[in-house]
């Protein structure tokens, strides 16, 4: 069982709580799905029964500075293998519940970048890649984008390592939203869709499961996010935005113009997917973990309500 890639993260989710819960677990590292531009692996995790045809996917940290969400998935997840054979949500047994589905789990999307916020160019090991931040620094302090120093601007990227929002590396509405033409810690959508393994990784993992509901974790704001206007499934989506929403107590917010977004995206295949974005935290990112026991208070029961709406529906 490989977990390296929270060692570069508080890591919630206690290797007993992995190794003992009988619940079936299984983990797919690279290169099944790629490695990213450091070479550090992308991982997805299969809870539950891998072969049913339900499922659903969570993911997280997409967005290098918005790394509290990789740990709130990763602390999901112990709580619902430490509570397999006893836990049960509205009266359904955990273990119904996985019986029945699979939970698919990419808990952090971006470690490159994550790396770059958390320790700079000391996150980095290809010289390569360090020269990329320089440039993108030096881009976006020309052009006016930042007027942070060099630490501070590290502290807040959001992109890959290679100067590409993730979020805008999709292919519905690409392009549309661009804030810069060129490498940036943000807003770059990068010269085409899916230029970014990490994009291509996601968006494999989505079609492969075809997952029937769909969560999305960034920061920040204490506001959901949850239909397009572009959006084939604004109709499933009400309802079960609502029904999200009555457990986290988050802003509704309105429908956006597609603009390459993985929201944008999944609302534009053939999957008809219900999906929200909480969106954590009221600070400004990278914000400290004096945020996370209010997340976790939040958030505690998303996994089993999101189980439970895939079960019944
Ligand atoms: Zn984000």
């Amino acid at each position: 069982m490989q977990i390296r890639l929270w060692q570069e993260s508080p890591q919630p989710c206690s290797p007993t709580a992995l190794m003992y819960s009988s619940c079936p677990v299984r983990w797919i590292p690279s290169p099944e799905y790629g490695y990213v531009a450091q070479g550090r692996n992308l991982y997805e995790l299969i809870l539950g029964n891998s072969s049913a045809p339900k499922s659903i996917l969570i993911h997280a940290g997409i967005h290098a500075r918005e790394y509290i969400n990789p740990y709130l998935i990763m602390e999901q997840l112990e709580q619902m293998l430490e509570c397999y054979e006893c836990g049960s949500f509205h009266g359904r047994g955990y273990r119904e519940l996985l019986d029945g589905m699979a939970v698919h789990i990419v808990p952090m999307v971006n470690p490159d970048g994550i790396a770059v916020s958390q320790f700079g160019e000391g996150g980095l090991r290809s010289p390569e890649l360090v020269q990329v931040l320089q440039a993108c620094y030096a881009y976006d302090t020309a052009s006016g984008r930042t007027k942070s120093s060099y630490a501070g601007y590290l502290a807040r990227w959001k992109a890959n390592a290679r100067g590409t929002d993730l979020n805008k590396n999709f292919v519905t509405g690409f392009g549309s939203d661009a804030k810069t033409l060129l490498p940036s810690y943000a807003g770059y959508p990068g010269a085409a869709p899916f230029t970014e393994p990490e994009t291509l990784s996601l968006g494999a993992v989505t079609l492969l499961c075809r997952p029937s509901v769909i969560i999305n974790y960034h920061s920040m704001g204490e506001v959901a996010y949850w239909d397009t206007r572009e959006s084939l499934y604004t109709g499933i989506n009400t309802e079960f935005s609502s029904y999200m929403l009555s457990l986290v107590p988050y802003k509704r917010m309105g429908s956006g113009t597609a603009s390459g977004s993985y929201l944008d995206w999944i609302y534009s295949g053939d999957n008809p997917v219900c999906s929200i974005t909480f969106e954590t935290g009221n600070a400004e990112c990278p914000f400290t973990f004096e945020q996370y026991p209010k997340i976790w208070l939040q958030h505690s029961l998303v996994m089993q309500a999101a189980m439970e709406y895939a079960y019944i529906h």
